[in-house]
This record gives C-alpha cells, structure tokens and sequence, in this order.
C-alpha cells in the first residue's frame, strides 16, 4: 500500500505535532510517524512530569515555611505511588489531547517505527509512504554509554517511572537534568551525592549563577563532588559502585545517569538521502532548518543546538509557514531565555559576562543579591541574586540572569523587553510593582562594575 503526502513527519513530539498542524491548516496533506507516545519527550517524560515531580518535592520547603508563619503541622509524608498513579493518568490525559488536536487538525498519524528508504520515500511497517518533503522531527534520547557500566544505571526516563525512591542516590553530571533531579530527590528525602566533571555546575552559565547554584545545593544538603566523576561504575549485591580517580568506590543503591542527550538518528535510514549525521550524531542544518538533503529538513533536539521544547516549536511552525503558507520565514536563536528547575531555580536570557566580555563588549553590570522578605521573616538563609549585563554605549540590556524563588517566571516575561532591545533607562522609568522581588530588576541604579 503507497500513500502520497505533501509533508511526511518523523517524530509526534512538540516540534513534529506543531509543525504538522500548521501545515495541515495552509491546506497540506500531512501524516506524522510516531513509534512511542503521542507527545514525545516533553510531554512523556521531560518537561511536564519533572515539574509535576518539581512540585510534589516543592512542598517540602513549604511545609518547613510554614511553621515560620505560625502553621503547626503533622509529620509530612511523601508516598511515591500515590504521585506515580497521578502522573501517569496526567500524562496519559495530555496524549489524548495531543491525539484530538493531531486528527482535529486532519493530520494522519502513524503509528510505529519510520525508516527513510530513499528520497521522498519512508517505509512504516508493512506501508510504504511517499512525500514531496520530509521533516525530521525524533528528538533525543539520554547517553547511556558515557561510562563504562553507566548504562545499567537509571536516567531521567526511569526515575520519572520509579514508584518507590531509594534512600540515597548518586546523580552524574552537572547540566539541567542533574541540577533540577538533585534538587527534587533531596526534597523528597533521598540523600544525594552530586559527582561532576567541572569545577562547577552549569557549564555554559554566567559564573554568578553557577557559583550561586553550588551554593544553594550544598546548603539544601545535597553533597557536591566538582571534579570528579567516575572511571567506571560497577554493579553488585544491588548496589552501584562508583570508581573514583582516587581509588575511593563509594556504593549507591540508586545513581542518575545525567551525562546528557543524544539526538535520534540511529536506525533512521539517513544513509539513504546522503545525510551524514555530526560527530554528536545530530542532523546539521542552515538557518531554513533545510538539511543536505534536498527537500529534507530537521528540527528540535534531533539538530542538537537549542534543546528546548519551545525552540522546536517554533521551528516547527516557522517551517510549516515556509513551506505551505507562503510566509518564508526563520526562528532567531540569538536570544532564547531558558531555566534549570532546580531549588531555588535558575533562569537566564542573554550571553553571559564572560561571553560579551570575550566578544569585547564594553559593559556595565548591575547586581541585586538580597535575602527574600520570605526567608527574612522566617529566618531562612535562601537568597536571591539578579544580575544585568547594560551596553555601556546606548544602554541596551544584553542579557539578564537570576537564581532564587519564581526565577523563571520572572526571567520569562523580563525576555520581551530585552527581546524587544529595551534598555536600562526605560527599565528605570518603569515604577516598581511593590513588595515583589522582580521589582529589583528596576531598581538597580549604580553599576557595580564595569567591564572592557
Ligand atoms: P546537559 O548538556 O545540560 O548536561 C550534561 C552533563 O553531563 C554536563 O554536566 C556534562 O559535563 C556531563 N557529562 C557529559 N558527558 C560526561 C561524561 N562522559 N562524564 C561525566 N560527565 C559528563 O544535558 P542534560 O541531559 O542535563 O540536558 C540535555 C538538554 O535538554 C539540555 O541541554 C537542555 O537543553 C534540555 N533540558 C532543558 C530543561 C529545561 O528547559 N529546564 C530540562 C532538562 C533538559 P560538562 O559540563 O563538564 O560537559
């Protein structure tokens, strides 16, 4: 059976169901390839289930809050497959959703594994589909064999499945997904060890922030072992044990493999239309997401170069728009705010210091670093810190970064001014919403340094 589209799909994740939909509705006919759940790794098991998990470990520090504002309360306790019965009917409820919006929006979904066979040609099972153009839309998955016996050890995929947590836990990597499950684990009273190559977490941050981020997971209990990260990792009576430079093989019964994510190319059929795929094994591709392929392109974490749910949707949409809309057009990645759900969280839009410092940028940096008037009250030691990076000619915002409570709800809706080129005189006019902690954004009047 041969079946004809305008725009075939790889990939029912967030890019792949939005750029289906934005064709269809230019008039396209589309079907979208999926071998796993409707939604993909957000929906699944990224974003959405980590922040469900986020919030399930936030309650901890409330409850300890609360007893500051005059609250008495019982002894808390956290049962794991009372949230795990939650999630899954939660995850299972978005598919749904994502299933009506795909066959509303008359896009055909495939079900099952998609192998590219030639130009313009991809065989699904025992169906041979044909399509004028081709997006490769398959996301990532997370690196099992970044050491030796890693791959016996859980990523974020199993954890968000556990229905009972260890007691402790050794979590592996330094990046996004170890900053924010470190910090949800030692909420819900897992002990954690943190083992990281780098002297700090976060590489690629402003250093603020990263000396910051050291500071609160350290504070919150979490241990910190910068420098250092296993040679192999072994398995036995149940344990893992991690073997250390210095010969120390401290045992876990639990470890995080947070080492990062590789794009899904494997298996793909890539060979068939002359893609080679880069040394990170992700699909290079121009600024029109077109790969060297022709009629072939690429969005999302399968292209490794902004993984973010939001990016790939716009990617998504922007080439729908090229393609079938008549409205070609490209997605600027040159600011794109983003946030590690850590506690207290991160967020972050713009370059860094060092980065505009390197590039030559004559800077004035404003700083905020205070303690909440939440924590103050209670005695808390939680900080908050904002930084502003200010062209020191003409005054534009490049970039602003902040760790503490509501960080990136904050950062989010800061990223329209410096999208939009504000600078820091119109952030002085702007009058102060009180008694928040955004309002020190506007509030910062003297540079505390400059720089170049
Ligand atoms: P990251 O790239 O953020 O972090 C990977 C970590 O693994 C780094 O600390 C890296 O160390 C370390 N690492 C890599 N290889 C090894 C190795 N061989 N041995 C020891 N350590 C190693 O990847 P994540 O998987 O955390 O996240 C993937 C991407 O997904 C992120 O970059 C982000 O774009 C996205 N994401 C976004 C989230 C959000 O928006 N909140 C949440 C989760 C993921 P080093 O720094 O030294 O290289």
């Amino acid at each position: 059976m041969s079946d004809t589209y305008d725009l075939l799909v790889i990939g029912a994740g967030s890019g792949g169901v939005a750029a289906s939909r934005r064709a269809a509705a230019h008039g396209a006919k589309v079907a979208v390839v999926e071998a796993s759940r409707v939604g993909g790794t957000c929906v699944i098991r990224g974003c959405v289930p980590k922040k469900l998990l986020m919030y399930a470990a936030q309650f901890r520090d409330a409850f300890h809050e609360a007893a500051g504002f005059g609250w008495s309360l019982g002894q808390p306790h956290f049962e794991m497959p009372r949230w795990a019965a939650a999630k899954a009917a939660e995850t299972d409820r978005l598919e749904q959703i994502y299933r009506q919006m795909l066959a509303g929006s008359k896009v055909e979904l495939v079900e099952g594994r998609a192998c590219i066979e030639g130009p313009g040609r991809v065989r699904v099972g025992d169906r041979l589909l044909q399509a004028r153009h081709l997006l490769i839309a398959s996301g990532a998955q997370p690196v099992r064999d970044s050491i030796p016996g890693i791959e016996g050890c859980a990523t974020s995929d199993e954890l968000l499945d556990l229905h009972v947590l260890p007691a402790s836990a050794a979590v592996i990597g330094s990046g996004f997904i170890a900053l924010e499950f470190a910090s949800l684990l030692q909420r819900l009273g897992v002990r954690v060890s943190l083992f990281y190559r780098a002297g700090l977490p976060l590489r690629g941050f402003d250093e603020d922030l990263r000396t910051r981020a050291a500071a609160a997971l350290q504070a919150a209990g979490i241990e910190l072992h910068p420098g250092c990260v296993p040679r192999a990792i072994q398995h036995a009576d149940g344990q893992r044990l991690l073997v250390l430079d210095d010969e120390r093989v401290p045992g876990f019964p639990f470890v995080l493999n947070a080492t990062g994510r590789r794009p899904n190319t494997a298996g793909l059929g890539l060979e068939t239309i002359g893609i080679t795929p880069d040394a990170r094994g992700a699909i290079p591709v121009d600024a029109q997401l077109r790969t060297s392929a022709a009629n072939v392109y690429a969005i999302g974490d399968v292209t490794h170069r902004v993984n973010l749910t939001p990016v790939a949707i716009a990617e998504g949409r922007a080439l729908a728009d090229s393609l079938f809309g008549g409205a070609p057009r490209s997605v600027d990645l040159s600011l794109v705010a983003s946030a590690v759900f850590m506690l207290p969280p991160v967020a972050t839009i713009g370059p860094t210091e060092a980065e505009l410092a390197a590039s030559g940028a004559k800077l004035a940096v404003f700083e905020a670093d205070f303690r909440p008037m939440k924590q103050a009250f209670i005695g808390g030691t939680e900080r908050c810190y904002m930084k502003l990076l200010v062209d020191a000619a003409g005054g534009r915002v490049r970039a602003a970064h902040m760790i503490g409570a509501d960080a990136p709800e904050i950062i989010q809706s800061l990223a329209v001014a410096i999208t939009a080129g504000a600078t820091k005189a119109q952030f002085d006019r702007t009058i102060a919403m009180h008694p928040t902690a955004a309002e020190e954004f506007v509030l910062m009047r003297e540079p505390v340094r400059r720089v170049g």
